[in-house]
């Protein structure tokens, strides 16, 4: 069965059906739908005000990949400015791979980033000097390397 035609611009075929209203919509409608809203919700809210500096958790995960992605896109209209920070917990084979996701997105967008590593910030104390990788079984080198480091 052929995926139906969007909703939005009747020219293009539907890839994704929206949970809440149930609309069917092509790639390019949903984002512009999915900014249109991120708008309304930070304007509607105040949540940034024009002349901000906005810095945006980048893990390297899908989510904060989102969210850096939809503002970079929205702060000409918002009249902010966006930069990228990155926390290292030191948990070896888990984060240097999503770092360096957080590195790509940085230049690709060309937005600063700011890397705090806990081993700067408490004299060499990192996550793995803390707890064996084991006390984290989602983490470590034990994670799938796909379920990190995200990238549109
Ligand atoms: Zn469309």
């Amino acid at each position: 069965m052929p995926a139906p035609q969007c909703a939005s611009c009747h020219a293009a075929r539907a890839a994704l059906r929206r949970p809440r209203s149930g609309q069917a919509l092509c790639g390019a409608c949903f984002c512009a739908a999915f900014e249109a809203e991120v708008l309304h919700t930070v304007l509607a809210g105040r949540l940034l005000p024009p002349g901000a500096v906005v810095a945006v958790g980048a893990s390297g995960g899908k989510d904060s990949t989102v969210l850096a992605h939809v503002l970079r896109e929205l702060a000409p209209r918002l009249g902010v400015s966006l930069r990228l920070v990155a926390v290292d917990e030191g948990i070896g084979g888990y984060r240097d791979a999503a770092l360096a996701a957080v590195r790509r997105q940085a230049a690709r967008w060309d937005l600063p980033l700011t890397v705090v590593a806990y081993a700067d910030l408490f004299g060499g104390w990192t996550m793995d000097a803390r707890a064996p990788p084991s006390t984290f079984p989602l983490m470590g080198p034990n994670r799938p390397a796909d379920s990190s480091g995200a990238s549109l």
